[in-house]
């Protein structure tokens, strides 16, 4: 992707593939907005790390569950950057691996909170902001979704798996909703990824163990999921509309 002057919104970039992304976007020259919710001193790392490769970034505060703090976050974008290109719906959370039956309504609530509620504020803002037919410059939406969609996740996860399967519905929504007014939309679903947010389902070594399973026979890393949200959000993927990309290894 040449992202020279691109404007590129991460939602989450704190640490894990957020981050990774935002590096990276930054080693191609774009202007990243940084979102992060508590931990602040991460967020400035990965600031650091955009600006270390060749980027610019903006620190953006907010929860992607809040619709005032979204709508200041994208002001904080505009009011940096002067514009935007594109946004990467990455903010998501699971919660500790229980059977349906033990998950109470708080548990439920938050999970669909986040993962849904807040990647379909945060699309819409892209909408508004990017749509030709509303003044905009048109832009790309790569929503992180996950392998759990499809899987379902039973006896750990089914919240969280059918959290992302709204995702994957709406990428394909709108994909068809928003390609005529210039936007390109389509979803990465990671596989098992090293990352932080084994360690908030109570199983930190859950990539490790489950990915040397996959047909590929290890987990997947942040850098790899990157790579491929940079090419959806970028020239190379002009043609590529409402595509759910496996980034598995094979699971
Ligand atoms: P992570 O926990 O390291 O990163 C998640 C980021 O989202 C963190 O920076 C966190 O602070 C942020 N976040 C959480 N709630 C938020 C909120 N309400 N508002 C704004 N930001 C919030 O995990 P990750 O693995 O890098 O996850 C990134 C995305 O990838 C998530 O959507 C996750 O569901 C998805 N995913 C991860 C894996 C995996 O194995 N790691 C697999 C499939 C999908």
């Amino acid at each position: 992707m040449d992202a020279t002057h691109r404007v590129v919104l991460i939602t989450g970039a704190s640490r894990g593939i957020g981050r990774a992304t935002a590096v990276m976007l930054g080693e191609r020259g774009a202007a990243v907005g940084v979102n992060y919710v508590r931990d602040l001193a991460a967020a400035e790392q990965t600031a650091a790390e955009v600006e270390r490769a060749g980027g610019r970034a903006v620190l953006l505060q907010g929860d992607v569950a809040d619709e005032q703090a979204v709508l200041a976050m994208f002001d904080g974008l505009e009011a940096a950057f002067g514009r935007i290109d594109a946004l990467v719906n990455n903010a998501g959370i699971v919660a500790p691996s229980l059977p349906l039956a033990q998950m109470d309504a708080t548990r439920l609530k938050r999970m669909f909170d986040v993962n849904v509620f807040g990647a379909y504020l945060c699309a819409r803002e892209a909408a508004r902001r990017m749509s030709l037919d509303r003044g905009g410059n048109g832009g790309a939406i790569v929503n992180v979704s996950s392998a759990a969609s499809r899987l379902g996740s039973p006896n750990e996860y089914v919240d969280y798996a059918g959290s992302k399967a709204a995702v994957d519905t709406m990428t394909i929504g709108l994909a068809k909703e928003l390609g005529p007014r210039g936007i390109r939309v389509n979803a990465v679903r990671p596989g098992l990824i090293e990352t932080d947010i084994h360690a908030s389902g109570g199983q930190p070594q859950r990539a490790a163990v489950l990915g040397a399973q996959t047909p590929l026979g290890r987990p997947g890393t942040a850098e790899e999921v990157a790579q491929a949200i940079v090419w959806l959000l970028g020239s190379a993927a002009s043609y590529v509309q409402g595509a759910l990309l496996d980034v598995s290894g094979g699971r």
